[in-house]
């Protein structure tokens, strides 16, 4: 089975969990767990912030920002197909009583002129917007990668109005490695920047949120309220810390994967797919002309020995990582090339 659904499919490698094995540990609510320390301040020094906290999950992470940042009652700026709103089950209104204001993007990427329409003025009538999201690669907009130009005029906006502003950076190294442009260089214009070490990292489990010292303090203590205080952890931080060394350059092979995935794609006559568009690691494609249903060609690829997800009607995204190689790619669309013939 080639498993093309989602970078978060890796496995830990043995050399993964050899570190894995080796950790030093303590417990980490009393900031005792060197591994945990170590992490938390690699993070920090690689995205040019203060400090950074270790926690469970990608959506821990936004949610944990959304409050800082927030009141109850306030608004939140978001894309209107990010992860925030379309994938974290409702979580930044049940937790944080806030509300989405959703914003279309070009492929989840936002420009100045909406966003501005979608701020409120200070006015009793009105909720008080408070936090700007963005999101680096854009998952729905089929890992489009934000251009720093465009991060630097909707954050100085954001900032010259009051608003804070956070980065969902669940993919961000995908786009450090495709633009040649640090995660610091990303992470300045941000108040706060998370970023997954469970996705194309190829760690088991993890996020990361870096920021000011002060605002570092503040999460780690919503951090406990939410649940996501944990104990001898560095044998999950050993992971992170491993994936930060061995795994972003090699973010570059998962694209070249994704790039060549396209092309293939691109000659069965049924399927629509630009390869242009593809940017990072996730290939987006149309299969048009077809009598099946999405449910019954996604069946058809599983039997075929490809598994993908889809994204809306006859639109599927594939989404390359660590343990494929480019001869799973190329199997992968000569498979879903005689599905389609069929
Ligand atoms: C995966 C992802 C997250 C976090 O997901 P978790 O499964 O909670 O780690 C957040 N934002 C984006 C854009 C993602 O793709």
């Amino acid at each position: 089975m080639i498993d093309l659904r989602s970078d978060t499919v890796t496995q830990p490698s043995q050399a993964m969990r050899e570190a894995m094995v080796q950790a030093e540990v303590g417990d980490d609510v009393y900031g005792e767990d060197p591994t945990v320390n170590r992490l938390e301040a690699t993070a920090a020094q690689l995205l040019g912030k203060e400090a950074g906290l270790f926690v469970p999950t990608g959506v821990m992470a936004n949610q944990l920002s959304i409050k800082l940042h927030t009141r109850s009652g306030d608004e939140v700026i978001v894309e209107s197909s990010s992860h925030i709103i379309r994938f974290e089950g409702g979580s930044a209104s049940a937790l944080s009583q806030v509300q989405l204001s959703c914003v279309p993007g070009d492929r989840g990427i936002l420009a100045l002129n909406p966003v501005q329409a979608a701020w409120r003025s200070k006015n009793v009538h009105n909720p008080c917007t408070t936090l700007l999201c963005l999101e680096q690669t854009h998952n729905v907009g089929g890992g489009s990668v934000y251009p720093l130009k465009t991060i630097e005029t909707l954050t100085s906006w954001a900032k010259a109005q009051g608003v804070a502003c956070h980065l969902d950076g669940a993919r961000l190294f995908n786009a450090v490695v495709a633009s040649g442009i640090s995660a610091a260089e990303y992470a300045q214009y941000f108040d706060t920047v998370s970023f997954c070490l469970s996705k194309g990292l190829g760690a088991p489990v993890g996020s990361m949120i870096v920021s000011t010292l002060e605002n570092i303090e503040k999460l780690r203590r919503l951090r406990k309220m939410f649940g996501g205080g944990m104990r001898q952890v560095g044998i999950l931080a050993a992971a992170g810390l491993f994936a930060l060394e061995h795994n972003i350059s090699r973010l570059k092979e998962d694209h070249e994967h994704a790039k060549q995935f396209a092309l293939q794609l691109q000659q069965i006559p049924t399927v629509f797919v630009d390869p242009d568009r593809v940017e990072t690691n996730i290939v987006v494609f149309e299969v048009v002309r077809s009598d099946r249903s999405t449910p019954e060609l996604l069946q058809a690829f599983k039997e075929a020995g490809v598994l993908l997800n889809a994204m809306g009607d006859r639109v599927f995204r594939a989404v390359t990582h660590l343990d494929v190689d480019g001869v799973d790619i190329e199997k992968a669309a000569q498979n879903l090339g005689s599905v389609l013939s069929a």
